[in-house]
């Protein structure tokens, strides 16, 4: 009888816990290999995360023809999704001729949340955290020196409250600028910190400290133009706009349309070692932040009918810390884009984002999405079917031309020509 219920797991050695998945689900010696096979990491793996047997890589694009405040980048994209990195260098060739992407960024502060329950009086509370309020971020401050002396550090305070169905509760916030960290792990230590001191200011009961990940004053933005001449005429504005007020009026396209967005960003989140989930929760509850679920960009039409785009999300991105200053392809990755700051990397990728999100609605206003997804697509099918070396682009041909890119057909396809290559 098999078991998942495995004590001790944890403290085996990587190629140890692989012979235990091996015989669990009956693994052959070449997907042992496979999955063992760490890459880049090499021994790295198993002191990053618990209980690890491998790695999974994903391929790893540079997206060309960047260039951002006068400077040119190549942009280091990990991502599965086929077309990702060739729409997103073809959106950056088009801005270009208009001077290309101009990008800016707040400071990088971040919020820590310190929930306060059972307080006897929240307004006497509320009054009272703010008359210390420089106790108490002196009190973070003690926990990160090097970030203090930085010139970052624990640096206002606000205070909320909310009613909730089990009552009132007091929310401090700390306002820590992170400087090149993307900070949950500096944020969290100092909201730890100052509890036992607000819940003698308070007279309550602190419950959850931890950061939030709605880093509402950590934003980065981008902005591009796009010469109506250039992508294909004043139709393909019109219909990029009419595209986009299509999101802005409706939360099934808008989903989508801030996908598109995610799909740069993501790819650029994740080649640098960053945390994609953070980024990702950031953005959606960023895009809900007026109670309707908005589009992360937005387009309009400029004086002489080109088309101007913009784009504004929280990015809680470092440099330091995390993963990124572990994972040698992240460090590799961090050295090709030249970024010296958490800002800096913040501002390219909000620019990566607005120019995916042009991409996809040229895209879609134009041709549609599947030509040129399609071509791409029917490579990992022709792959998933069993094509290898010559034969990959010549099933890739014949589906494309069918417009019938589905494995059973590419099966098919590939069996025919087989059978003609031995004739
Ligand atoms: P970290 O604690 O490893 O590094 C930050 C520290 O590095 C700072 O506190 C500072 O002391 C030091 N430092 C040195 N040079 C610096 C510089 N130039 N700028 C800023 N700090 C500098 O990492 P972190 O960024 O605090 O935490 C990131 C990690 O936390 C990520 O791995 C993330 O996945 C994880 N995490 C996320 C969440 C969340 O998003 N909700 C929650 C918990 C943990």
């Amino acid at each position: 009888m098999k078991t998942s219920q495995l004590s001790g797991f944890y403290k085996l050695s990587s190629k140890e816990r692989l012979e235990i998945v091996r015989d669990f689900a009956g693994l052959n010696e070449e997907e042992i290999a496979a999955l063992g096979n760490t890459g880049s990491l090499g021994k790295i793996a198993d002191r990053m995360i618990e209980n690890v047997v491998g790695a999974m890589p994903l391929p790893l694009g540079i997206a060309v023809n960047f260039m951002i405040n006068g400077r040119d980048y190549l942009i280091p994209m990990a991502i599965e999704e086929p077309s990702v990195v060739a729409a997103a260098s073809n959106a950056a060739k088009m801005a270009r001729p208009k001077g290309g992407f101009q990008t800016s960024s707040t400071e990088p502060i971040m919020i820590g949340q310190i929930q306060v329950t059972n307080v006897p009086d929240s307004s006497s509370a509320q009054v009272a955290l703010l008359e210390q309020k420089q106790s108490i971020l002196d009190r973070a401050n003690e926990k990160d020196p090097m970030l203090v002396k930085l010139g970052g550090g624990a640096k206002d305070l606000e205070v909320r409250v909310i009613d909730t169905a089990v009552g009132p509760m007091v929310i401090v916030h700390l306002l820590v600028n992170v400087k090149d960290a993307m900070g949950a792990n500096a944020v969290n230590t100092m909201a730890e910190a100052v509890a036992p001191f607000i819940e003698h200011i308070t007279g309550g009961n602190v419950n959850l400290r931890i950061i939030s990940n709605l880093a509402t004053y950590r934003l980065a933005s981008a902005r591009a133009v796009f010469g109506k001449e250039i992508i294909g005429g004043e139709e393909v504005v019109d219909g990029i706009i009419s595209a986009y007020h299509f999101a802005k009026s409706d939360p099934y396209r808008c989903a989508t349309h801030n996908k598109g967005i995610m799909n740069g960003i993501d790819a650029v989140v994740i080649a640098t070692g960053n945390d994609f989930r953070a980024v990702e929760a950031g953005a959606h509850a960023y895009a809900s932040i007026r109670g309707q679920y908005l589009p992360l960009t937005h387009w309009e039409k400029n004086e002489t009918h080109d088309l101007v785009g913009t784009i504004e999300l929280p990015l809680a991105l470092g440099l330091v810390g995390g993963a990124t200053a572990v994972h040698p392809t992240a460090k590799i990755n961090i050295k090709i884009l030249g970024v010296k700051t958490a800002n800096e990397l913040a501002e390219i990728i909000a620019a990566v984002g607005l120019a995916q999100n042009f991409a996809a609605l040229r895209a879609l206003a134009t041709e549609g999405i599947q030509k040129g997804h399609m071509s791409l697509h029917a490579r990992n099918v022709a792959i998933a079917a069993g094509a290898q070396g010559e034969l990959i682009d010549k099933v890739v041909e014949i589906l494309v031309k069918e417009k019938q890119v589905r494995i059973d057909r590419a099966k098919e396809v590939l069996n025919n020509l087989s059978l003609e290559k031995k004739a």
